[in-house]
């Protein structure tokens, strides 16, 4: 352990307690523990990896990604924290014709471009610009300091939707943009937080790329393998999993987690989850006002992950690449999830918000045959008899408390998004959303990690130099 001298070090489990076993907490304690300082994570779940859970064995055709996979060609954080622990990556996009099924037809989009002969295509291809323009607008370092942003978070974006644009199919697009990215509906989420959103993923095409940008890359083996490493490397024993943090104390000398009865001390803390996960631990003194407004008020999405896999990868054989916006039927976005070492092929559907909430209150056999018409419709009667069919309902899941992200209705952003970041005394705040960019992402769940441990490590650090001098 660091020489905590001067801050009663007999009275610390760790230098550090992280909460929150998801990959920005794992990479928190990684950190940390490469600095020597000591650390512990604490895990509500039985499980290590948070909104990353992969099924490594047992399922038929390979590892099972049942949340975030896909890694950006920018997410240079996070590739390079996987390498150093010894994964390998491999590519995600398949080569063809991306499809979108809208007004009642399925359409062919070579080069991820939709046909310039469709009577919206002009005017979608605009709204994405003018989507971009506005990103570049609120930025991402303090979107609440942007021009116009009380009046940007007093919209919705459905409502930006309805006045800046006139063809209904491309108001369903951004509608299922919205849907699909952060699991909720357009008029549940402000404009200031959405543009915020784009600009922070590096706009349009980095965030929507069907092959590139965001959607490159998978780990061979799967994504929470980044999380079961670091616990390998810090020592599984210093992962406490089942260990729902409770309560929260923090006092002149140092800071007491609690689950239930059983309690930990350190000197500092580092919160790695969602604002609104954060929302379900009592905090001693009571937060500011600020980031309590904001742990109340900012929401995860509602989300099914559903996985269709098949004996061959058919629809490449056909000339599609698997991708394919449906805006007419289940309102489900599906990517081609298969691996070149999988004995099976997958297709994998996206179903958010409003959707969500149509096909939850379906029973799941309606919800299956809903997905594989899609399919069916898209890729040919090949499509209707998957060999294995899995869904993940991250809405109960009931420490992540939905996904795929964090969205902010109306208000929030502009009147308490610093509180996202900023420390609180001993408590330091990392999980995806903490971070400046690709927010939302494993990336920067990465970044967020590293930030955290990175101030904290300098504080131990002078500390025990000062120490030291005496
Ligand atoms: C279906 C789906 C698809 C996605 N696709 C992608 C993708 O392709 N690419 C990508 O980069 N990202 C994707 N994401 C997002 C990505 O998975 C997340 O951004 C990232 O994993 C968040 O990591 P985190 O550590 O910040 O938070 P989390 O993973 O949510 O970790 C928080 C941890 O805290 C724990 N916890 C909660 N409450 C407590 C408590 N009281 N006490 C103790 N522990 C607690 C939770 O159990 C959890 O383990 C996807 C997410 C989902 C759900």
């Amino acid at each position: 352990m660091v020489n905590t001298n001067g801050f009663a070090p007999t009275t610390y489990d760790a230098d550090v307690i992280v909460i929150g076993a998801g990959i920005s907490g794992s990479a928190a304690a990684k950190s940390l523990h490469d600095q020597g300082v000591e650390v512990l994570i604490v895990e509500a779940n039985d499980r290590i990896g948070g909104r990353t859970w992969t099924e490594p064995e047992g399922m038929p055709g390979g590892a099972l990604d049942k949340g975030g996979m896909f890694i950006g060609e920018t997410h240079k954080h996070l590739i390079e924290l996987g390498t150093s622990l010894g994964l390998e990556m491999t590519p995600s996009g398949k080569p063809g014709d991306d499809t979108y099924m809208m007004l009642g037809n399925v359409h062919r989009a070579p080069d991820e471009k939709l046909d310039p002969s469709l009577l919206f295509t002009a005017e979608y291809e605009a709204s994405l610009e003018a989507l971009d323009a506005l990103a570049d607008r609120v930025g991402y370092e303090e979107p609440w300091a942007s021009p116009d942003a009380a009046e940007l978070d007093s919209k919705t974006v459905a409502t930006w939707i309805e006045e800046s644009f006139e063809h209904p199919e491309v108001k369903r697009l951004h509608t299922l943009f919205v849907n699909v990215f952060l699991g909720a509906d357009a008029s549940e989420v402000s404009l200031l937080y959405w543009a915020y959103y784009v600009s922070e993923c590096e706009g349009v095409a980095q965030l929507m790329g069907t092959r590139d940008g965001a959607q490159w890359a998978w780990w061979v083996g799967g994504a929470a393998q980044v999380s079961w490493r670091i616990a390998d490397a810090i020592g599984r024993e210093k992962v406490l999993l089942n260990w729902p943090v409770t309560r929260i104390a923090q006092d002149d000398d140092g800071i007491t987690v609690f689950s239930g009865e059983r309690s930990l001390r350190a000197r500092n803390v580092i919160i790695a989850m969602a604002p609104i996960a954060a929302n379900q631990i009592r905090f001693e003194p009571a937060l500011p006002t600020s980031r309590a407004q904001l742990q109340a008020r900012a929401p995860m999405g509602r989300y099914f992950k559903i996985q269709a896999r098949y004996p061959s990868t058919f629809w490449v054989e056909q000339g599609n690449s698997g991708a394919l916006v449906d805006t007419d039927d289940m309102g489900v976005f599906v990517l081609d999830g298969t691996k070149p070492m999988d004995s099976l092929s997958t297709l994998i559907g996206f179903v958010g918000g409003t959707h969500y909430d149509r096909w939850s209150a379906k029973s799941p056999e309606e919800r299956k045959r809903g997905f594989i018409d899609v399919l069916v419709k898209a890729f040919g009667p090949q499509a209707a008899e998957p060999s294995y069919y899995h869904e993940t309902n991250w809405t109960e899941q009931e420490w992540a408390r939905g996904g795929p992200v964090t969205y902010m209705p109306t208000g929030v952003m502009s009147n308490f998004g610093a509180a996202l970041r900023d420390p609180i005394g001993r408590i330091h705040f990392a999980g995806t959303e903490a971070s400046y960019q690709w927010s939302g992402y494993m990336e920067g769940g990465v970044r967020a990690g590293q930030k955290a441990a990175a101030a904290i490590a300098q504080e131990i650090l002078a500390g025990s130099a000062r120490e030291g001098e005496r």
